[in-house]
């Protein structure tokens, strides 16, 4: 493939990334992670697969990054997941260690890369992806949107029983339980969710949706959700690698765009080649602005809580 994609941590999110890929023909993969016979391992496991799924993209396991050097994409998905009874925000000071170290040697082999920040608490990340990595804003993005969205679709699709393919839904904010769910521009066939269901429904969805995460970590006790969240890293990667030019709801470094100055936060961004091409400014009402800063104060409390970690 003439395309190449560095995957770092083989866990859970990190293997099944590596999968939809391959799968999808759409690069190769270098797959990443600490314990070496992990990558390796499912590195091999996938490359047997493509004999009965019969494509050519090649997945290598590795320990280090000399293997990941001149990727077009970086997803980084290396950091502890939830476990019953935490929030993302719990993860901040684990999984800021990994990413520094991560990001900055993925940068070191691949400058021109663009980055997908997975690792929780996401938004925080991006942040220290992008110190790490010393790359420009537009170069580091980070995913929850897609995949927040792509929850509060199918919990409509549920309610109304339609198709999940006639339902387009639009989350915003950070990636918490301080999420903004857009319901005025959550649609069915082009329909506003506000006119086909009662402000109660769309409550209950709401409230769902932003529980979409901790709902699986309930059932699965060990870890976090993975199949739904690779899948929306891989829409990302898609767009990036093939130049599409996707709006899809990512974080990105806000420069004054929603009020919001020198923050990720997750907005509709056009999505190609070079990153972030331009975020987009949409229509928002007075309550919806008041919850997308709430989000962001969100966000902005633990890029604090960051620097007080890093300087004790
Ligand atoms: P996992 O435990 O299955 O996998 C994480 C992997 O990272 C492990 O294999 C571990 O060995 C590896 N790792 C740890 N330190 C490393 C390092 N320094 N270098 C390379 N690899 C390293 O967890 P998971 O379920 O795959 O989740 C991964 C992360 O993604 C978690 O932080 C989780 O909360 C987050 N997540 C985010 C979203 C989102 O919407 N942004 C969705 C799902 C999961």
């Amino acid at each position: 493939m003439d395309k190449k994609v560095t995957v770092i941590g083989a866990g859970n999110v990190g293997g099944a990334v590596a999968q939809r890929l391959a799968e999808k023909q759409i690069s190769d993969v270098v797959l990443v992670d600490v314990i070496e016979g992990l990558a390796k391992g499912k590195a091999l496991d996938l490359n047997q697969a493509s004999a009965i799924e019969i494509h050519d993209c090649h997945v290598e396991g590795t320990s280090g990054y000399k293997e990941t050097a001149g990727s077009d994409v970086v997803i980084v998905t290396a950091g502890l997941p939830r476990k019953p009874g935490m929030s993302r925000d719990d993860l901040l000071a684990s999984n800021a260690k990994v990413m520094r170290e991560a990001a900055g040697k993925a940068a070191e082999a691949s400058p021109g890369a663009v980055f997908i920040i997975v690792a929780n608490p996401m938004d925080a990340m991006c942040h220290v992806a992008l110190e790490a990595s010393g790359f420009p804003p537009e170069r580091i993005v980070g995913m929850a949107g897609i995949l927040d969205s792509a929850r509060f679709a199918w919990f409509i699709a549920q309610e109304l029983s339609v198709s999940v393919a006639t339902v387009s839904a639009l989350v915003l904010g950070a990636h918490g339980d301080a999420m903004v769910p857009l319901a005025r521009h959550s649609t069915v066939a082009g329909v506003p969710v506000t006119e086909l269901l009662s402000p109660g429904k769309i409550e209950a969805l709401i409230e769902r949706t932003r529980n979409g995460g901790t709902e699986v970590v309930g059932h699965l006790k060990t870890g976090g959700a993975f199949y739904a969240p690779a899948s929306a890293a891989v829409e990302m990667a898609e767009s990036v690698l093939k130049n599409r030019r996707k709006i899809l709801p990512c974080a990105a470094y806000l420069t004054g765009q929603y009020g919001i100055r020198d923050l990720f936060v997750g907005v509709p961004v056009k999505l190609g080649s070079a990153g972030v091409e331009s975020i987009l400014e949409i229509d928002l009402a007075p309550s919806e602005r008041q919850a997308l800063e709430t989000s962001a104060a969100s966000v902005r409390g633990l890029v604090n809580a960051l620097q007080s970690i890093e300087m004790s």
